[in-house]
């Protein structure tokens, strides 16, 4: 668990079996990762890692792989998660951390405490759609892919004999879900696929471990944000003044509330598909706007941030 569950900061998780363990994702970095495999010691030791599962393909969830398949596990994930691990994604995000202006601000801002050089795009070589069995030392592991939702190949990791669910970003508890790929009523049928499991303990992607209530409180902000939206549309509003004008009720002071501006367009351009999906680097830039993180830097409003508060 890697507190505060904000940007970049994501959880993992380690399944024991018989005589070996399945790893849940592989954190941000090569350093992160190595600090966590240092900590299993214990367990794992006599208990090999031998399998890893991705969730799905951002770079938190995925980055450490390369340290995990030089030790011999062999890494699975989705067909369409597999196909979004590249050494591209991983440049991309290098880059958008150079970049000048409001996105890279932002990016410098918070993804400073993570480290991307080394890195090498290490891809899930065994792959699956809709759904696999895997037994890890004795135990059943059934992997359901529910994205597209908030990447393209989203994956649930469910441990039957716990009653246990690994969500990845699926779920994120106590901040704000952003949907990268969509539909919003995919997202809310994996929301209710969660409900349906006979399960008493989920981890998300991001937050503290909890139980289905968080998945209930996702739902309702993923409807929320759907029906709010579909109206401003409805009522003839650009994408960009939806925007500027959707009031978040409730939910304006959950954490990371600006990425309604990635949901917002993303349910415009379920609406219209005229309208191009989102340019991640620009919206990370009206992201940074929308939680006021840009008036702050210029001293219009609050004191700046600390360099070292997105921990
Ligand atoms: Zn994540």
């Amino acid at each position: 668990m890697l507190p505060d569950g904000s940007w970049g900061w994501s959880n993992a998780g380690l399944i024991v079996g018989e005589g070996e363990s399945l790893l849940v994702d592989t954190l941000f970095d090569l350093d992160l990762a190595a600090e966590m495999l240092a900590g299993f010691g214990p367990i794992t030791e006599g208990r090999p890692i031998t399998t890893v599962v991705n969730t799905h393909s951002d770079g938190d969830h995925t980055f450490g792989n390369q340290l995990l398949a030089a030790r011999g596990a062999e890494i699975v994930g989705s067909v369409a998660t597999a196909e979004l691990v590249t050494q591209d994604a991983v440049a991309s995000l290098q880059r958008l951390k150079t970049l000048d202006g409001p996105a890279g601000d932002f990016a410098r801002h918070i993804f400073a405490p993570f480290q991307f050089d080394g890195i090498i795009a290490t891809a899930p070589t065994r792959t699956f759609v809709d759904r696999m069995s895997l037994h890890i030392g004795g135990r059943p592991v059934e992997l359901i892919q529910v994205g597209p939702a908030h990447t393209a190949g989203d994956t649930l990791v469910y441990v039957p004999d716990a009653q246990l669910l690994y969500t990845g970003d699926i779920l994120f508890n106590g901040g704000t879900p952003v949907v990268w790929a969509g539909p919003l009523n995919r997202w809310v049928a994996a929301c209710d696929l969660i409900l349906d499991l006979d399960v008493t303990t989920i981890v998300p992607g991001h937050g503290a471990v909890t139980d289905k209530s968080a998945v209930v409180a996702m739902r309702d902000y993923l409807v929320f944000v759907e029906s709010r939206t579909t109206e401003l549309f409805e009522d003839g509003l650009t994408p960009e003044q939806a925007v500027e004008v959707i009031d978040l009720g409730p939910y304006a002071g959950v954490p990371e509330s600006g990425r309604i501006v990635q949901n917002v367009l993303n349910v415009y351009h379920q609406l219209d598909d005229a309208l191009p999906m989102p340019d991640q680097a620009g919206v990370f830039g009206r992201i940074a706007a929308r939680e006021g993180f840009l008036a702050e830097r210029s001293g219009e409003k609050g004191q700046p941030l600390p360099q070292d508060s997105t921990a």
